[in-house]
């Protein structure tokens, strides 16, 4: 049976990352492993900035936010001679194995990985929920919460001046922080790369909710990357008898304390991680799929895509 595995998180950070280092420490230690923190992802790998950890390292770290191991982007982990002195310094500590904690990027590494003889399984943590074989990505419940509780204030303010507050929300690939905040917030219109982006529509609904319905307020929702949400507000105000105001959330989406749920997926994802190296498995990735906890190939989970959830949709238009 293996003796020593390592962990990192790669990518972008999430809340709920630390919950999954500490899960995987601890059950590690449970099943008699040594653990091995890895500091920022693949990066850290390659220099050999690798230290052990033990049960009290990860200690109060299951509330907080970001990631105590760091996370960095390294585009060149993509060439074998830069992941071989990646293997060099994990067989200089004795590590055999390894967790990595992250999106699809951070999953095609660990792929990469395993095929040179490193066992290694990847958890997703990323708040965009942007990876398709699993239900829920560690970080993405945080991260609604802190949408849904910005966007709640917006609407007291648009209120009183009868404004249209348009908002920016992460998630340009996936339509779930947006679709699923719109519903949460009863947001008056969700755009995503789904949905698609017609102004004059919009326009012509914003003037429908404030000349018929006589709404007093509304909030459009929209996702990343989809268009300059400040102009898009000056139209608003041009176009429609709301007075724009945009709001970008920005990386204030990525931070906060992990919710009980993410706590709780990042606890179970990592248990199960640890399970599957001492069982000899590589190259798979966990997931959650109708609250069961489950293990895929990782070539499978990248090509997974993610279907248009219609009935969200449906949910939502209705109860405008
Ligand atoms: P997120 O998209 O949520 O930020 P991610 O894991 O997809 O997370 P990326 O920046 O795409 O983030 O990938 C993280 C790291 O994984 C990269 O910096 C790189 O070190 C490694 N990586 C990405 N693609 C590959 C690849 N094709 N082969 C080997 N390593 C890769």
């Amino acid at each position: 049976m293996i003796k020593k595995i390592g962990v990192l998180t790669s990518g972008g950070d999430a809340p709920g990352m630390n919950a999954a280092i500490r899960a995987v420490v601890r059950s590690a230690n449970a099943l008699g492993l040594t653990v091995y923190g890895i500091q920022d992802g693949y990066k850290g790998m390659v220099e050999g900035r690798i230290l052990e950890l033990d049960r009290f390292s990860v200690s109060e770290t299951l509330g907080k936010g970001g990631t105590i191991l760091g996370t960095a982007r390294l585009p060149e982990f993509k060439e074998e001679v830069v992941r071989k002195r990646a293997v060099e310094q994990l067989k200089r500590f004795g590590i055999e194995a390894v967790i990595v904690i992250g999106g699809d990027g951070t999953y095609k590494g660990a792929l990469e990985l395993t095929k040179m003889g490193i066992n290694c399984i990847g958890i997703p943590g990323t708040i965009d929920n942007d990876i398709a074989s699993t239900d829920f990505s560690i970080g993405f419940d945080t991260a609604l919460h802190t949408i849904v509780d910005a966007i709640d204030k917006l609407r007291d303010t648009s209120s009183s001046h009868k404004r249209c507050s348009v908002v920016e929300v992460m998630g340009n690939r996936c339509e779930d922080l947006a679709l699923w905040a719109g519903i949460s917030t009863g947001a008056e219109i969700v755009v995503t790369l789904k949905s698609g982006f017609d102004e004059d529509e919009i326009f012509s609904r914003l003037n429908y909710f404030h000349d018929v319905r006589k709404k007093n307020h509304a909030i459009v929702i929209i996702s990343e990357k989809i268009t300059d949400v400040e102009q898009f507000a000056k139209k608003v105000t041009k176009y429609t008898g709301f007075d724009g105001r945009a709001t970008v959330l920005g990386h204030v989406q990525r931070g906060g304390s992990p919710t009980p749920f993410d706590r709780i997926l990042a606890s179970r994802m990592g248990d199960r991680a640890v399970e599957l190296l001492v069982e000899g498995v590589g190259g798979q990735c966990v997931g959650i799929i109708n609250n069961k906890i489950v293990n895929i190939p990782i070539e499978q989970a990248l090509e997974t895509h993610r279907a248009s959830n219609k009935e969200l949709y449906k949910v939502f238009e209705r109860q405008v």
